[in-house]
C-alpha cells in the first residue's frame, strides 16, 4: 500500500485502539499497523496457562466511555487473558477500529522528513503521515536468555511472552520452568495438577502478595448495572487505594516496606509449611525493588509432591534437561521460560529518523529519554505511549495511557487547528524534565539495590515513574506549546 494519513498508530493493543478511537473522533485519518493477527497487544501475545491481570478489572478498563463501562461486566475481580482478549475485541467491535488496523504487518522503519513521516512495513507498505503515535508498549521483545546448551535441547521450549496459540499438552510430562517473575507465578500453579514433575529454576526469590481474587456474582453484577453510580465510585476508591499503597511500592522508605514484607512474609508462612523451603523462597531484597508479585497459590503450589523448588545456578541446558551447577541433571520434556522482556523502551523498536536524519539509537545512546515520557526532541509531531519514565509500579497502567492520548490530541489538535507544521519538544525543556526525575530515582525502591528490568545496565532507570499516576496525569495535562518548537 501507497497512501497518506493524518497519522500511523504503530501497534492494537490498549493504548493503539483507544488512540485510533479517539483520532477517528476528531476526524482525523488513521492507519494502525499490527505485527499480530489480531487486537490485544500483550493480551493477544501471553496466552500462557493462568495469565490474568494482576491489576483488578475494573481498575484495567478504559475509563473514557461511560456507555462502555455500563455494558460490559467483567465476571472476575482479576480477569483471565482470555477474559482481557474479549474485552479488546469487544471494544474494537463496539467502535468499529478494525476497518483501519493491517493486521499481521510489522513497521520496520519511520523516518521524518520536512513535516511528514515516512513509514514501511514488512508487507512493502509506504505510507506518509504528518503524526506517528508509538502504541507498541514497553514490554513485547521477549528475552530468551542465552542459556549454553539451549540448541542441545530434545523437546519443546516456550516462552510465556510467545505462546503458541495451539496449547501445549503438558499432561503427564516433566516440566521445568526458568524464572519466578510475574508470569511464572501465574503459569506454575496453573500447569502443576496437570504435569508429572514440575522443576521452578529460580534465580532470585520474590516478594508476592496474597491476591483473594474471587468471582463476581450475578448479584453484584446486577447491582452495578441498576446503580452505575455505585460502579464508579467503586472505581475510584479502588484507584485512591492503590495511590494511597504507592509509596509503599515506590519510596525506599525501608520502615514502610517492612509494613508490606510482614504481610507477605504471612502469607508465606500460610502456603508453606517447610521451614527450609521457606527460607529459600524468602528474598533478600527490599518490597517494591522489584515489581511486586500477586497470587494467591504460587507458594502453596511448592506443597505438592511433584512441584521442586530449584535454587542451585542454572549451568547449562542439555539433551535431557536442564543441569544445575552442583552437577545434578534434572530430566525434562519441556521448558519454559518465564524470563521477561527486553525493555523495548531501551532501544528504537525499529530504526527511526529525526530531523536531519538523526537516529533515535544515537538519541538514546544513554538510555532513553522523553519529555514526560511521550515526546523526543528532534523527532517531531511523534508521541511515545507507555514511553521512557512512564510505567507504574503500583496502580493500573491504563491510567496513564488515557492521559498520555489527551496530551497528544491535544498537541495534534493545535497542529491541524492552526495549520502547523510540526511541534518538537526543546531540548533544554526535555533535559530539565529527565534530570529532574533521575534525581527522584535515588529515593526511590528500585535504587535500594536488587536487580531488575526497571534498571539499565548502569543502573539507571528509564522505565518508571517515581511518584503517583495523579501527579504524572496532572503533570501532562496540558500541552503546553511554549515548550516546543513549532513550525509553521
Ligand atoms: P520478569 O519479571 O522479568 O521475570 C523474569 C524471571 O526470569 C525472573 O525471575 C528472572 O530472575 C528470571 N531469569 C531471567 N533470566 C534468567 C536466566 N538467564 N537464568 C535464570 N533465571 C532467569 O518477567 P515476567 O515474569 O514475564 O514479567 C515481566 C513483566 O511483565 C512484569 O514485571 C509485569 O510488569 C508484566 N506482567 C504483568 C502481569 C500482570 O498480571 N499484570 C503478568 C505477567 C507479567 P531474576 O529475578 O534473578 O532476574
Amino acid at each position: 500500500m501507497k497512501a497518506r494519513f493524518e497519522l500511523v498508530i504503530v501497534g492494537a493493543g490498549f493504548a493503539g485502539l483507544y488512540m485510533l478511537h479517539r483520532a477517528r473522533q476528531l476526524g482525523l485519518g488513521a492507519c494502525v499497523f499490527e505485527a499480530g493477527s489480531g487486537v490485544g497487544g500483550t493480551w493477544y501475545w501471553n496466552r500462557y496457562p493462568g495469565a490474568r491481570c494482576d491489576v483488578e478489572s475494573m481498575e484495567y478498563s478504559y475509563q473514557f466511555d461511560e456507555a462502555l463501562q455500563q455494558e460490559w461486566r467483567w465476571s472476575e475481580r482479576f480477569a483471565t487473558q482470555p477474559e482481557i482478549l474479549r474485552y479488546a475485541n469487544h471494544v474494537a467491535d463496539r467502535f468499529d477500529l478494525r476497518k483501519d488496523i493491517r493486521f499481521e504487518t510489522r513497521v520496520i522503519a519511520a523516518t521524518y522528513d520536512d513535516g511528514r513521516w515516512a513509514v514501511r512495513t514488512d508487507k512493502g507498505d509506504e505510507v506518509s503521515a504528518q503524526f506517528l503515535v508509538m502504541a507498541t508498549g514497553c514490554l513485547s521483545s521477549t528475552n530468551r536468555p542465552d542459556i549454553k546448551g539451549i540448541d542441545t535441547f530434545a523437546g519443546p521450549i516456550f516462552h510465556t511472552g510467545e505462546w503458541p496459540h495451539e496449547e501445549p499438552d503438558f499432561t503427564g510430562k516433566r516440566v521445568g520452568v526458568i524464572g519466578t517473575g510475574a508470569s511464572a507465578v501465574q503459569v506454575v500453579p496453573s500447569i502443576a495438577p496437570q504435569v508429572a514433575e514440575l522443576s521452578v529454576f529460580q534465580r532470585t526469590a520474590a516478594w508476592v502478595m496474597p491476591k483473594r481474587d474471587r468471582v463476581y456474582s450475578p448479584a453484584r453484577k446486577a447491582f452495578y448495572a441498576r446503580h452505575p453510580a455505585a460502579l464508579h465510585a467503586s472505581r475510584l476508591a479502588k484507584y485512591w487505594l492503590s495511590e494511597a499503597f504507592g509509596p509503599m511500592v515506590f519510596l525506599d522508605a525501608p520502615r514502610l516496606s517492612a509494613i508490606a514484607e510482614l504481610g507477605s512474609r504471612r502469607h508465606l508462612e500460610r502456603s508453606v509449611s517447610d521451614p527450609a523451603l521457606r527460607a529459600k523462597l524468602t528474598p533478600d531484597f527490599q518490597f517494591g525493588c522489584k515489581r511486586i508479585l500477586i497470587s494467591d497459590d504460587y507458594w502453596s503450589t511448592f506443597e505438592r509432591e511433584n512441584v521442586e523448588l530449584v535454587t542451585d545456578p542454572i549451568e547449562e541446558i542439555r539433551r535431557e534437561g536442564i543441569e544445575t551447577r552442583d552437577g545434578r541433571l534434572h530430566e525434562l520434556d519441556a521448558i519454559v521460560f518465564a524470563t521477561g522482556f527486553a525493555l523495548n523502551i531501551a532501544s528504537a523498536p525499529f530504526p527511526v529518523f529525526g530531523r536531519e536524519g538523526r537516529s533515535l539509537d544515537e538519541a538514546w545512546r544513554k538510555g532513553a529519554v522523553a519529555y514526560k515520557g511521550l515526546a523526543v526532541s528532534g523527532f517531531p509531531n511523534w508521541f511515545i505511549l507507555m514511553g521512557p519514565n512512564t510505567g507504574p509500579g503500583h496502580t493500573s497502567v491504563l491510567v496513564y495511557t488515557e492521559s498520555q492520548i489527551g496530551y497528544a490530541l491535544q498537541a495534534i489538535r493545535k497542529l491541524m487547528g492552526e495549520g502547523l507544521r510540526f511541534v518538537d519538544v526543546r531540548q533544554p525543556v526535555q533535559d530539565r524534565y529527565n534530570a529532574g526525575l533521575q534525581r527522584r530515582m535515588k529515593y526511590t525502591s528500585w535504587a535500594s539495590g536488587c536487580n531488575s528490568w526497571y534498571l539499565d545496565p548502569d543502573g539507571g532507570n528509564h522505565a518508571l515513574f517515581p511518584g503517583f499516576a495523579s501527579e504524572y496525569c496532572l503533570r501532562i495535562r496540558r500541552f503546553e506549546p511554549r515548550e516546543y518548537e513549532i513550525a509553521r
